[in-house]
């Protein structure tokens, strides 16, 4: 589809620079923008400038899709890279801790069941192993997994315990370090970065086309700090903040937040440092009932093994909450006139009740050294929800001579497929219906499909964070 040459990306996340890397593999010249002075700051999720997804100790990595077998796949595919690029750099960004699925009840949930017959059919059922079973125990016990079969009770059931499936083929991304890495492989390749207010986006430059009479092109971007960039294409990859920079993305896309409490053991606690360390402890994800008896909602939340910092990362995401504004005049889909988009940064170290409460009853079964201790640090951050929980990569139909691109709506499950996304995209991107990449068609640009997803809601509804 597209023959051209020099392409702007807008985004220096786990999107953005997974397409930078592919589209000047394939011959492109490729500047990427962002706000984020990640050359000084190295994406420490500590500095206080960033806001990004991609910007974090760690993030899940899974295969285990239940019923989107597309992902499932896209996953292993990515796992092979991560494999491959720790093998050839002694990086260690992909951590194979195991992943422990702790079921609601004491039984297998319907989810787990797909999970597995999918695993099953795949001929990857060897690789999970369920707690109540046998002969999966003995199996684990062989492959040196048994003692990541953890046993939880539950609480106030005489002695029962949570089912759960160990999956061995999962673990966690050590994500910060996998984007400075990244990040480095791009300026190898000779992709220049602007970062800083060099970097910060503050609007595209549309023209009249003469090919497409009628339609608008984009024909470059400017920044904040005054600087002209003109680009053959421009490629919006800024996550969260996508719709502000391109408002055709508003009916596609909703930023939410997710709620993440972090405790923090110290090296000469050894017994503690020692049980939560990748070696001995997997990531760990519950989704209970969605209620409790009182009628609060504690379901879905994860915990990751310990960091070398010593940090421990446990995120909520029983509900991910909305922070409605007025939207700017003419932005093509809004709700009430206002759209939901990150709150500053500096806003966004407090995390509402109902994440702290559901958070202090996960710790209280799962985590019992920690009941009662005060969270090290909390935090929001911004998920880019799509309507269907797939990812937005596509160019956009309403500019001419495919000047758009976009490459987001990482909608909560993104960073996993760093290492491949961007050859999928870029695939796209070149030669759109024409691709060999099987995901296009659940990553088109989809005005006919239904908001839903929770995208549906709007101001008011019981995620909207000012009425925390
Ligand atoms: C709470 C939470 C938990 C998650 N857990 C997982 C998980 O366990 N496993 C998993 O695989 N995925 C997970 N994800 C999803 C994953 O983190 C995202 O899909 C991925 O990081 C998105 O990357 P991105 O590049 O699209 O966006 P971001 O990482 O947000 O990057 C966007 C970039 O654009 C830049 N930018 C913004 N505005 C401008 C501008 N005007 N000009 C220039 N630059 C700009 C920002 O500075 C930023 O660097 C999670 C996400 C969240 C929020």
């Amino acid at each position: 589809m597209s023959e051209r040459k020099t392409v702007a990306v807008i985004g220096a996340g786990i999107f953005g620079l997974s397409m930078a890397i592919a589209l000047k593999d394939r011959g492109y010249e490729v500047t990427v923008f962002d706000r984020s002075q990640y050359d000084a700051n190295g994406y420490d999720p500590a500095a206080d400038d960033v806001q990004a997804a991609s910007v974090d100790h760690n993030k899940i990595f899974r295969a285990s899709y239940g019923k989107k077998v597309h992902y499932q796949h896209l996953a292993f595919e990515s796992c092979e890279a991560w494999v491959s690029e720790d093998e050839k750099h002694g990086s260690g960004l992909f951590v194979n801790s195991g992943m422990l699925r702790v079921q609601p009840s004491e039984h297998l949930g319907a989810l787990e069941k797909e999970t597995l017959a999918n695993m099953q059919r795949d001929g990857l059922r060897d690789t999970q192993f369920v707690k109540g079973d046998p002969a999966d125990c003995e199996r684990a016990d062989k492959l040196g997994w048994k003692d990541k079969i953890l046993n939880f009770e539950i609480p106030d059931s005489s002695g029962k315990s949570y089912e759960a499936v160990l999956d061995s083929t999962a673990g966690f991304i050590r994500c910060s370090l996998a984007c400075a890495h990244y990040q480095k492989v791009a300026v190898d390749k000779g992709i220049k970065f602007y970062f800083g207010p060099q970097g910060a986006v503050t609007s595209l430059i549309k023209t009249t086309s003469s090919l497409e009479p009628g339609k608008e092109k984009i024909t470059g971007l400017e920044t904040e700090s005054g600087l002209i960039h003109h680009a053959d294409s421009v490629i919006v990859a800024a996550g969260s903040f996508s719709t502000q920079i391109l408002p055709d993305l508003s009916y596609h896309l909703e930023s939410s937040a997710g709620s993440l409490a972090i405790f923090k053991i110290e090296k000469s606690d050894t017994e503690l440092w020692n049980k939560y360390s990748p070696e001995r402890f997997p990531v760990m994800t519950w989704k209970s009932m969605p209620r409790d008896l009182s009628g609060k909602d504690t379901g879905s939340i994860y915990v990751l093994p310990r960091t070398p910092e010593g940090l421990i990362k446990i995120g909520y995401r029983g509900i991910k909450w909305t922070n409605f504004k007025p939207a700017p005049q003419g932005t093509p889909f809004t709700q009430d006139g206002q759209w939901s988009v990150p709150l500053p940064v500096d806003e966004c170290s407090v995390i509402p009740e109902p994440a702290i409460y559901a958070i202090k009853q996960f710790v209280s079964i799962f985590l019992p050294e920690f009941d009662g201790t005060p969270f090290f640090s909390t935090k929001l951050c911004w998920y880019t929800d799509s309507l269907d929980n797939s990812f937005v990569i596509d160019h956009v139909p309403d500019y001419a001579e495919g000047s758009v691109f976009v490459c987001t709506g990482g909608s909560g499950h993104g960073a996993k497929f760093l290492p491949i996304l961007g050859e999928h995209a870029a695939d796209i991107f070149q030669n759109g219906d024409q691709t060999s990449s099987f995901m296009r068609k659940f990553w088109r640009w989809r005005p006919d499909v239904a908001r839903r997803n929770g995208l549906e809601e709007g101001p008011g509804g019981p995620r909207d964070i000012s009425h925390r």
